[in-house]
């Protein structure tokens, strides 16, 4: 493995630009998480299988990944949309944050190093925003706590806002605004009465400051917990290219004002998902959840679905784009089951051959074909074509008797592949001897309940087989079973 080719889109200078970390062989990445107010949705999906990818990739070059993901569990929405669900925010957060995680396990999106959550930092945040007041970087007012955007000379850099010419001395008080909107940001917010009420007896919505009760702004959350766990400069920084505006560019004044260092070496941002053609949203009534995609779709077409179009490009999800996304899966998972059968077959071939050669040379082509277009900038859309490409080669070998010793440096490399774009992990198709054999026992104990009509006994252990993934089929030649892939 070799470090130091890899081309990354960088959102601040608007170039390709060759990765090189900070510390050698060493990657510091954060990803920005979700906020955890509902049932995880698929365009969310899109910025975490994406940074998933570039952690993948770069362990692939042969890094060593720290990456931290956060969850925000105190904002305005988690507030508000607790108090709809009548529920308390930490009980509602919590139930969101283990949904996320199951979402994240669901598409075989590797765990991030750590996933901190807002509400344990609240001490470091005080700490941060008393440190921005005393730089004179930042106010109080009756509201809160705010930071002074004007004393930040490259404000809106990022997004590439001109504003040499603004004087601001508007505030905003919101976590989410939009362009139209450079105010002064805020960095903790005074307790509404309501709020007061409700913290009462809620932990977790409220906590003493020099500034009286409150709580953070959202955009504080990251510049702290960054720098908790991955220092004053980062590598990499990703999120979703909504977040370029406030939420990037308000972490980089906190963040650059305190430290008097570059925040993040690298930006990347992941563009939206569409839903045939629009914009999701849950008042257009295109919504559609996590759980509605998996009922229909394998969870590994899913995920081939996300990496099938380059993550800066647009990207819809339609019902089609998601059949063929599974045709395709399958076509690569299917090479997977060839190789696997040939090892299991009996040894004829030998020999190291045209065949053999040709293969061998094939195999090595498009490995490097793949290599090169996942280094420029992770193109996962040329890459997989690659890979189709090496599937069709190992295919065509398998079609007369394979040289085992052979197929097994192709399927060595096929895999290494498909474990970079996180394809097929949990493959369930294949059990060791040990398994086929208990299996079996099974099934012949099943066999022996109902010749004596215990079909109570019978049922149930075609049950429990079943909760395991395990299905059996009855037919003339006796009882069949195989492993659901799920
Ligand atoms: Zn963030």
């Amino acid at each position: 493995m070799t470090t130091g080719q890899t081309q990354l889109f960088d959102t601040m200078t608007r170039s390709k630009r060759l990765f090189e970390p900070l510390e050698p062989g060493k990657v510091k990445m954060y990803a920005c998480g979700p906020t955890v107010y509902g049932d995880p949705h698929i365009g969310n999906f899109r910025s975490f299988v994406s940074a998933d990818l570039l952690r993948r990739w770069l362990e692939y070059r042969g890094y060593e990944v720290t990456m931290i993901m956060n969850v925000t569990d105190i904002d305005d929405k988690t507030i508000r949309d607790s108090a709809k669900a009548r529920e308390p925010i930490k009980e509602f957060t919590q139930r969101y944050t283990r949904s996320f995680l199951r979402g994240l396990d669901a598409l075989n999106i590797r765990r991030a190093t750590a996933n901190p959550r807002a509400t344990e930092y609240i001490q470091q945040m005080i700490t941060f925003i008393q440190a921005l007041i005393e730089r004179g970087a930042a106010y109080v007012a009756e509201d809160g706590v705010y930071f002074d955007i004007d004393k930040y000379p490259d404000y809106g850099r990022l997004s590439g806002m001109d504003l040499t010419q603004a004087q601001t001395t508007e505030r905003m008080a919101k976590d989410e605004y939009d362009k139209e909107s450079v105010e002064d940001f805020a960095l903790w917010k005074k307790s509404t009465p309501e709020e007061l009420n409700r913290s009462e007896n809620e932990p977790g919505l409220a906590w003493d400051s020099p500034w009286g009760k409150g709580r953070p702004g959202w955009h504080i959350e990251c510049s702290v917990m960054t720098r908790d766990l991955l220092g004053d400069t980062l590598d990499i920084h990703a999120g979703g290219e909504d977040l370029v505006f406030p939420h990037h560019t308000n972490e980089i004044a906190q963040s650059e004002t305190l430290t008097g260092k570059q925040f993040v070496r690298y930006w990347v941002h992941i563009r939206h998902l569409m839903i045939n053609g629009k914009k999701m949203s849950k008042s257009l009534g295109n919504y559609v959840s996590f759980d509605e995609v998996l009922a229909k779709y394998s969870a590994d077409a899913f995920r081939y679905f996300y990496l099938g179009t380059h993550y800066r490009r647009p990207l819809d999800y339609t019902d089609d784009a998601m059949k063929s996304a599974e045709g395709s899966a399958k076509r690569l998972e299917n090479t997977l089951d060839l190789l696997e059968a040939t090892q299991k077959a009996p040894d004829i071939n030998l020999d190291l051959g045209l065949r053999e050669r040709k293969l061998l040379d094939e195999v090595e082509k498009y490995r490097s074909s793949f290599e090169a277009a996942m280094d420029d900038d992770l193109d996962s859309h040329t890459a997989i074509d690659s890979l189709h490409a090496m599937s069709g080669a190992i295919n065509e070998y398998l079609t007369t008797t394979p040289n085992k010793g052979v197929t097994l440096r192709a399927q060595r490399t096929y895999h290494s592949l498909l474990d970079a774009l996180g394809l097929f992990e949990k493959r369930g198709g294949g059990a060791d001897k040990l398994t086929e054999d208990i299996i079996r026992t099974l099934i012949d104990l099943r066999n022996q309940y109902r010749k004596e009509k215990n079909y109570k006994s019978a049922d149930d252990v075609r049950s429990r087989l079943t909760s395991l993934g395990i299905t059996l089929a009855d037919n003339a030649e006796g009882t069949s079973w195989k492993i659901e892939r799920k």
